[in-house]
């Protein structure tokens, strides 16, 4: 119930606007944003591929309603390659983007328009030497995503994509990406979605994850095992061993701030453990679907208001 109520502040500009104004919000934020700029990202980053980890970097934005601002994302991406690429650390820093921040929900030529920006975005990653990864937002967008990349794939087969397990499209989806070396994120989905299209329940959810991760665990594609749920990381770990898979075939991913020992145990035991690292100032969606993840992150949130 709180969940939800929490996602559908994630979309409410009211709510935005009495949340954003609360000075001390920012120290929350602190936890799961690397900084407003890409000089304070950079840091974090730097820091944590110095740990042994590879990173996915976001640069926080969505729904971006004028063809100049999602121009003005795309530079923010080609200026944050060409940063990783000098400070030598972009062969284990790559990027993640939300086409709705690029242009897919502009009110005209808006597939056409996203499509190009990702594609100078992928020509970047490509002379960086790094890789870039489509995250999936809500099922509103699925088709048109992985219309994206079905283009983008044809130049660049290494683009990845998020697929969620919440959606009951997705075991039809996950079956057609699962082809060899197709880099699969699957997750289990942070967006309220309509029990028309999407598992209402957790234990649902869960089990679709299972699912769709065995399918592709034993495929020749590249599964990026996006989660911080422990029973997902061992039933992974489980499959990996029955399948023979080699270390280096897939990887594991969790979000910046969250269960940073984890991380750092599975990297000492040898495998990619990729942190997806979010920066820029319109953290407001981004946070609130954090919130939503997990009570416990409320009662933080509410805590460092009161003690203030
Ligand atoms: P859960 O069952 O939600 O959580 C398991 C445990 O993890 C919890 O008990 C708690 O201990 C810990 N945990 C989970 N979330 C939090 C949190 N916010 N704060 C503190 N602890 C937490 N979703 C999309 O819809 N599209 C995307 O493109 C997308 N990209 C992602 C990329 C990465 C690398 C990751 C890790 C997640 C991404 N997500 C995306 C979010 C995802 O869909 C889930 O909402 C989120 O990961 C929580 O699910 P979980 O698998 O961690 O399991």
């Amino acid at each position: 119930m709180l969940s939800r109520t929490l996602l559908a502040a994630a979309r409410s500009p009211k709510m935005r606007g009495m949340i954003t104004g609360v000075p001390l919000t920012r120290r929350v934020v602190d936890r799961f944003v690397a900084g407003d700029n890409l000089d304070q990202a950079s840091l974090v980053i730097g820091d944590l591929v110095e740990e042994g980890l590879a990173v996915t970097v976001d640069r926080l934005g969505e729904d971006t309603l004028s063809a100049a601002d999602a121009a003005a994302t795309r530079d923010a991406y080609l200026e944050m390659l060409k940063r990783f690429s000098d400070l030598g650390i972009a062969h284990r820093t790559e990027v993640s983007l939300k086409l709705s921040a690029l242009g897919q929900k502009l009110p005209k030529d808006a597939e056409k328009i996203a499509l190009e920006n990702a594609i100078a975005i992928a020509e970047a990653a490509r002379d960086a030497g790094t890789t870039m990864t489509l995250d999936m937002e809500d099922h509103t967008t699925v088709d048109a995503t992985l219309g994206a990349l079905r283009e983008l794939r044809g130049d660049f087969p290494w683009v990845g994509v998020a697929i969620q397990a919440a959606l009951f499209r997705t075991e039809g989806d996950i079956t057609d990406l699962a082809t060899a070396g197709s880099r699969v994120r699957l997750v289990k989905g942070a967006y309220m979605e309509p029990a028309s299209v999407a598992h209402q329940e957790k234990h649902e959810v869960d089990k679709a994850y299972v699912r769709a991760m065995k399918t592709l665990m034993r495929s020749s594609a590249y599964p990026m095992i996006a989660s911080h749920d422990q029973r997902m990381i061992d039933i992974a770990h489980a499959m990996v061993a029955e399948t023979g898979r080699a270390q280096d075939s897939h990887e594991f991913q969790m979000l910046h701030g969250i269960r940073t020992t984890e991380q750092h145990a599975l990297v000492a035991d040898g495998d990619t453990m990729r942190v997806y690292v979010p920066f820029g100032d319109d953290w407001y969606g981004y946070f609130m679907r954090r919130l939503a993840e997990r009570p416990a992150n409320v009662m933080f949130f509410l805590n460092s208001l009161v003690k203030r």
